[in-house]
């Protein structure tokens, strides 16, 4: 996965199915290639700290004090993703405990003593209060196993600043530890530390998370954090003996690669956002395709890569809905729109190349044009309006066409029985500009949920149901758009788009 520092884009550049004895040194140079051809420059690459990439980083020589490597003599910085890093730290404070030296200049450096009991503490004491000091903090935060080990943002939540001013908080009161000003200020260190490699935007109300530029702190919290971390010791809670935990030099590499990337790229851009150094991107792309192959966990090779095709095309057309709301997830690089649709649906829709029965549900369809309309209820009638709505105005920001508004939307609102629900939700949310569907829209819906629900059946019966889906969802005539045949095909294309995710 390649990804955008300046842009906010990304994109898939191939896979790779490993074994243990894999030349990842050959892989990677190869990508680098690949990029530069596209005249794309690579500033870094980044990888979690699995034993395979922290072998690469040994092979490539990339170390605390060199974080980076050469390419034909380019300097191309490596490090560690920042949220794994956090995530590992998490674990280590919870099997184990972490000593640290107090930072604050006093006479004599004192070793401290991170310890998570005082969280586990903080939690039952705070969870039992009418009013909360630390309402963030959960069971799911505590109680850190199988799953929830892997989630960033409870890593992330129990290292942060309101847990450690919780902490404070409680020190001293109802026989509390007074240690736990201890544990406190190491949480409120790696809080600030993760902001300060998480910045996502230009602006934000703690300076951390605003975008690195020359005369921001960064640097400056970095250079003062590697000696604090050096001083990091981890003694295991069992035989008391001292243990190597990876993300301490996981973190001293990642600290000065971006150290080093900050004076390259500061003499060429004026701003960095240092959030978009981690794997995020490749994260949710994994997440979608274990989404797509029913969360199985152990895809064989044809599955994954008829997986993955799935995830990149169905992410295209996604972006390309959503174009505005999304700024936070990076945007595809390569550009589908001029391939042919209809392929690319087939591709979307087509069940694992395992199943390779060629019986086309659309000969077994009973004809569905003379639909006799209203098993719905008016509750439901609501909805489907809704729906209808909500589509709309997903449509527009993909197809921003007056013609196409007039047939679908309903500017003059008008109130009818199944349009009650949209008068409250707009009540509720004024601003959101919600899409009231024209009458001609709404019973398209409804045609659809009625062709839907006669098939139900012959859904579930047999395999390849999305596309058993879309061949007969596909004959509800998107008839009131004769009047617009230019963008009929459009439209009727992108509504069963959205309706088969
Ligand atoms: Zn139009």
């Amino acid at each position: 996965m390649a990804r955008g520092i300046v842009k906010n884009w990304k994109q898939v550049l191939g896979y790779h199915f490993t074994s243990s004895s894999e030349d990842l040194q050959e892989l990677i140079h190869e990508a680098i290639d690949i990029l530069h051809t596209c005249e794309l420059e690579v500033v870094s690459i980044v990888c979690d700290q699995g034993p395979t990439n922290q072998r690469l980083f040994k092979e490539l020589n990339v170390t605390k004090d060199t974080p980076f490597f050469l390419h034909k003599s380019k300097k191309i910085f490596a490090m560690y993703d920042p949220p794994h890093l956090l995530k590992s730290v998490r674990n280590n404070l919870k099997n184990h405990g972490i000593f640290f030296e107090d930072k604050v200049a006093s006479d004599e450096p004192r070793t401290c003593f991170a310890d998570w009991s005082h969280i586990q503490k903080l939690y039952e004491m705070d969870s039992k209060k009418k009013i909360c000091a630390c309402r963030k903090l959960t069971k799911r935060h505590i109680e850190v196993s199988g799953l929830k080990k892997m989630n960033v943002k409870l890593a992330a939540q129990v290292l942060s600043h309101s847990v450690a001013a919780a902490l404070n908080l409680y020190v001293g009161k109802e026989d509390f530890d007074s240690k736990a000003s201890e544990t406190a200020q190491f949480v409120y260190n790696m809080d600030k530390l993760f902001d300060s490699v998480n910045a996502r935007s230009w602006k934000h109300e703690k300076k951390e998370m605003c975008a690195l530029t020359e005369n921001s702190d960064h640097v400056e919290l970095w250079k003062e954090t590697i000696p604090w971390i050096e001083k990091w010791h981890i003694r295991s809670s069992k035989t008391g003996k001292k243990i190597y935990a990876a993300c301490k030099n996981g973190w001293l590499i990642t600290l000065n690669a971006f150290i080093g990337i900050s004076e390259v790229l500061l003499k060429k851009i004026k701003f960095i956002l240092t959030g978009r150094f981690s794997q995020d991107a490749l994260e949710n792309t994994f997440a979608s395709i274990r989404r797509r192959g029913g969360f199985r966990d152990n895809p064989d090779c044809n599955e994954f890569r008829h997986t993955i095709q799935k995830v990149i095309i169905t992410n295209f057309f996604k972006q390309s809905i959503n174009k505005n709301c999304q700024d936070d997830d990076a945007y595809n690089l390569i550009d589908f729109s001029s391939f042919n649709k209809k392929e690319l649906v087939d591709i979307i829709c087509s069940e694992d190349s395992a199943s390779s029965e060629k019986d086309c549900a659309a000969e077994n369809v009973p004809h569905v044009d003379s639909l006799h309309l209203n098993t719905l209820d008016s509750i439901e009638e609501n909805v489907l309006s809704y729906i209808a709505g909500y589509f709309a105005n997903k449509y527009f920001s993909f197809n921003d066409c007056n013609e196409c508004l007039k047939l679908m939307v309903d500017e003059a609102k008008i109130l009818a029985n199944h349009t009650v629900l949209l008068y409250f939700k707009e009540y509720d949310i004024s601003k959101s500009g919600l899409k009231w569907p024209t009458d001609n829209l709404f019973q398209y819906f409804v045609n659809l949920h009625e062709c839907f629900s006669t098939n139900f059946d012959l859904f579930f019966k047999r395999n390849n149901i999305s596309k058993k889906f879309q061949d007969v969802l596909s004959k509800v005539d998107i008839e009131f758009f004769n009047d617009h045949l230019q963008h009929k095909e459009k439209a009727h294309f992108f509504l069963f788009l959205l309706l088969l995710e």
